[in-house]
């Protein structure tokens, strides 16, 4: 069992005066490729990474749900007959959202126990690295298994998204749930947002040599909600000046009436959608037949489209990408929903020391924050620790 489990666990006596009945994790993620394709219905390749949300969980014998993070010590309480968007404030709706959203979805817990849970997380918050959807797939699995619903990983997944768009209220895609609960070791997840379908990549960059470094900015603007709202306003404002239900429904093949058709900036942001989705097939194709080291132009071109089509990208990270090119990564993209947040490079492991030091130096002689850069490794999605 991991160090982390084995704390939680602790944890959970030491607030709860008891042992718990479980222990479940699920981990963060990183988007490798498929940058707002996902509300789109298009096609997205993340893959989940080696910082995990724990929650240690114990069945209580009414029918109240507690919540107790490490990371503030405020407790949340509330009636399973209570759950409503309404009734949670804060953290905790990423924790009750999921609870309330089995119940929207046909589930009947009008048996189920009431619960203690103890959330700890070792994905960084608001770092694009998805803290969110790791603790509702860690609640998700918990609830799956302690409340009997024998529900599919991808069904875990859409009630995690459900929690996020509608207790949580962020109008995400089900990219980040569908990679915390079905990532495997060294592999990305390659999911059909349009028929859901999911299907496990090989990345083979260990066996490359290669590492997947995070160059976290340290920027979060305060319009990132507002922008990917407004991004997504600007899609569905092109699919429907279109006559298209989806911009997946788009091919490259489109974009010359789409430009005719549309002002300048909606053309843009559909631009970056129709070819991002090429960009992740492309990837996908390129990983199969040669392999991580071929994916790099890919990478970067998703990065370009990123900073002048759909334009959420920020000076950080566009600096921090090109620094590392320069410096001999393979390819480098921001990852997340954008406005501030990460980017990865993909990285030979013996460059990245150096890569390192050049990014931290360019950001610093351009009077940016420091970066904090860390690599991760494509891990096992969400599971039962104890
Ligand atoms: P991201 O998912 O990119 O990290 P979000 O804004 O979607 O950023 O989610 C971050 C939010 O998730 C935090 O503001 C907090 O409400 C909640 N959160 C993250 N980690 C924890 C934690 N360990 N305990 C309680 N809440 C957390
Ligand atoms: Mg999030």
């Amino acid at each position: 069992m991991s160090d982390q489990a084995t704390g939680a666990q602790d944890g959970f006596a030491a607030r709860y005066g008891r042992r718990p009945d479980g222990v479940w994790s699920a981990p963060g993620r990183v988007n490798l490729i498929g940058e707002h394709t996902d509300y789109n219905h298009g096609f997205v390749l993340p893959f989940a990474i080696d910082r995990r949300t724990v929650a240690a969980v114990g069945v209580r014998d009414d029918r109240v749900v507690r919540v107790r993070s490490t990371f503030t010590e405020e407790e949340v309480s509330l009636a399973i007959d209570d759950l409503s968007p309404t009734a949670m404030e804060g953290w905790s709706a990423y924790v009750l959202g999921v609870a309330w959203a089995l119940g929207t979805q046909g589930h009947d817990l009008s048996q189920a126990p009431g619960l203690d849970l103890l959330i700890d997380s070792r994905v960084p918050v608001g770092a694009g690295l998805s803290s969110s959807a790791a603790i509702e797939c860690a609640v998700a699995v918990a609830l799956n298994d302690l409340w009997e619903l024998n529900l599919s990983p991808l069904d875990l997944a859409r009630i995690g998204r459900i929690a996020e768009n509608r207790a949580v209220g962020a109008p995400t895609g089900l990219l980040d749930q569908a990679a915390s609960m079905l990532g495997r070791e060294d592999h990305g997840v390659f999911l059909d947002c349009d028929t859901e379908q999911a299907e496990a990549v090989a990345l083979h960059l260990r066996e490359e040599g290669l590492e997947i470094l995070v160059m976290d900015s340290r920027v979060e603007h305060e319009h990132a909600t507002g922008g990917y709202r407004d991004r997504r306003e600007s899609c569905e404002r092109g699919a429907a000046a279109l006559a298209v239900a989806t911009l997946r429904e788009l091919s490259e093949d489109d974009l010359t009436r789409a430009s005719a058709v549309l002002d300048d900036e909606t053309y843009r942001r559909v631009r970056h959608i129709v070819t991002e989705n090429a960009r992740v097939l492309e990837t996908v194709r390129t990983l199969g037949e040669s392999g991580p080291r071929a994916i790099g132009d890919l990478l970067n071109a998703s990065h370009a489209s990123m900073r002048d089509d759909f334009e959420i990208t920020v000076p950080e990270i566009d600096l921090a990408c090109a620094t590392a090119v320069e410096h001999g990564a393979i390819g480098a993209r921001m990852t997340g929903g954008g406005f501030g947040g990460s980017a990865i490079a993909l990285v030979p492991a013996d460059a990245r020391a150096e890569i390192e030091a050049a990014v931290t130096s360019a950001l610093a002689s351009a009077g940016m924050r420091e970066p904090q850069l860390f690599t991760v490794t494509p891990s096992e999605g969400a599971r039962r620790d104890a």
